[in-house]
């Protein structure tokens, strides 16, 4: 009794202590109001809120503008693993609230709309970030250089050296830990050249050759006739000093836009050193593993949290990529239900072919409410093929499109809480049938595909987790490790 009395005491000494200590009331960001109005004068805490406040009302440094969906969560994924608070939004919002955050990635769908509407959304995009005080533009690209021989990367950057009365502008397009790299202005998926790689039977991207600067040439037909040019990478390899004088010496030979060879994550550093305070840097999600570094920010487990994941788990692919091909039959081969759109059906029959799909899914849950079910139109390339003689490339893309966004709306007001959409184009559309608008970034999946959350006015839930694979993405096994990751 005795002994608990002392302990008492001295326990008492140490809150009343601990209470009137400056450390404990820098401690205690809640409940000090009360404090402060039993008489503390709270200076600590004072200057504790001063600095939370500070810190929240900190212009964002960064921003970006993603050419599709996939690409701006890649990237974002990135930024949040390097320690970057980063706000992710579809397209530029109506509403220009201050924004704040480190970073702030702006998700465009204009990787293949006509080079004119690429343009003006890029340029409105970048003057709503400058608005938004951002001191750098990222114009992210896909690291496979995905465009068609118009564009859009060329007339997009060259507009965007426009508007930020830039002379000079790099690109690094590679993402070593991806396996993209390049090499000599080539770019090499893997060990095969970009050309030789499954992007040559894109859909609509499809990439036959692997020269970067030529191909960026061939998009730039601005009056100014600017030239692209490369910063090799033995220039990389050697120093951030010979990377500057590699570009005076571009500068002083009349070159506007630099392909920079990167193979390693060391090459990418190294980038990352000398562009930091460019106006505008392109280049693939890799560039952005290292950019915050060099802005003073570190890496953090922390930024990535997400709330815990609620509801049924539904899988949309309309990828037809080599990587989705191969995740496909996995998830059908470890037992995984699945059921396939039929495209020329779609395009007679589209109501009829939904509500199969819609009925379909709906007995599976009924079975196994905990089941992630697939439903596709991923097909092979010879299929793809037969289906763009039969309706035309941008007729059978627009009508898978549509279906997929249907039933993925559908099916979020039916439950669906927890969704994987693999394909860029696709994710951009289901996303907006879900009508969000802003997302925030959570755990990795694979590299490059993280777990977002967001609000969802047509879930029942209020929210909902969704992970956008970009179609290239991601191992064999990823959609049944895209839920294990959420727990
Ligand atoms: P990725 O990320 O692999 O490039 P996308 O979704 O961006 O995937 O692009 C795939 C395009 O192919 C989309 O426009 C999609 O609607 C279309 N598509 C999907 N399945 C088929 C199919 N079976 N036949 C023809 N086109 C298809």
């Amino acid at each position: 009794m005795q002994l608990f009395g002392t302990r008492c005491w001295i326990g008492c000494i140490m809150i009343l202590w601990g209470i009137t200590s400056p450390t404990f009331m820098s401690g205690l960001p809640h409940g000090c109001e009360r404090l402060r109005r039993l008489g503390y004068p709270g200076k600590a805490r004072e200057s504790l809120s001063q600095k939370i406040a500070k810190e929240a009302m900190k212009k964002p440094i960064l921003g970006c503008i993603a050419d599709d969906l996939t690409g701006a969560t890649d990237l974002s994924n990135n930024l949040v693993r390097a320690g970057m608070r980063v706000i992710l939004t579809i397209d530029v919002p109506l509403k220009s609230d201050p924004l704040h955050t480190d970073a702030i990635v702006v998700a465009l769908k204009s990787r293949t709309i006509p080079v004119a509407k690429a343009v003006a959304q890029s340029l409105h995009a970048c003057r709503w970030l400058r608005s938004q005080g951002v001191r750098q533009i990222y114009f992210k690209i896909c690291s496979t250089f995905d465009s068609t021989p118009e564009g859009n990367i060329g007339p997009v950057i060259e507009a965007l050296m426009d508007q930020l009365d830039c002379d000079f502008s790099c690109v690094v397009p590679a993402f070593p830990d991806n396996d993209r790299t390049v090499y000599k202005g080539h770019l090499f998926v893997g060990d095969l050249l970009l050309s030789d790689s499954g992007m040559r039977n894109h859909p609509l991207t499809p990439m036959t050759d692997a020269n970067l600067v030529r191909i960026l040439q061939l998009q730039l037909i601005s009056e100014r006739r600017r030239k692209t040019g490369l910063i090799d990478y033995r220039t990389v390899s050697h120093s951030g000093d010979e990377v500057k004088e590699r570009i005076a010496k571009l500068r002083a030979e009349g070159v506007s836009i630099a392909i920079a060879d990167s193979v390693s994550n060391a090459h990418i550093e190294r980038l990352a050193s000398v562009l930091h305070s460019d106006p505008l840097v392109t280049a693939g999600s890799g560039l952005a593993k290292s950019l915050p570094g060099q802005l003073g920010f570190h890496a953090s487990e922390e930024s990535a949290q997400l709330p815990p994941a609620k509801g049924r788990r539904l899988i949309v692919s309309g990828s037809c990529s080599v990587a989705t091909n191969a995740q496909v039959q996995h998830f059908i081969q470890s037992g995984g239900a699945a059921c396939s759109l039929n495209v020329g059906e779609l395009a007679v029959h589209r109501d009829a072919q939904i509500e199969h799909l819609l009925a379909w899914s709906e007995s599976g849950w009924s079975r196994d409410p905990k089941q992630a079910l697939l439903v596709c139109s991923t097909a092979e390339p010879a299929a793809v093929r037969a289906v763009h003689e039969q309706f035309g490339v941008e007729r059978s893309g627009e009508l898978v499109e549509l279906a997929l966004s249907v039933i993925s709306r559908a099916l979020v007001m039916r439950g669906v809480g927890q969704l994987v959409v693999a394909g860029g184009e696709t994710a951009g559309a289901c996303i907006r049938a879900l009508d969000i608008e802003q997302m925030q970034i959570g755990p990795q999946i694979d590299p490059g595909v993280p777990w977002c959350f967001a609000s969802s006015p047509l879930s029942s839930q209020g929210s909902i987790h969704v992970a956008l694979k970009s179609g290239n993405f991601g191992g064999d096994d990823f959609f049944s490790k895209a839920f294990l990751v959420l727990g």
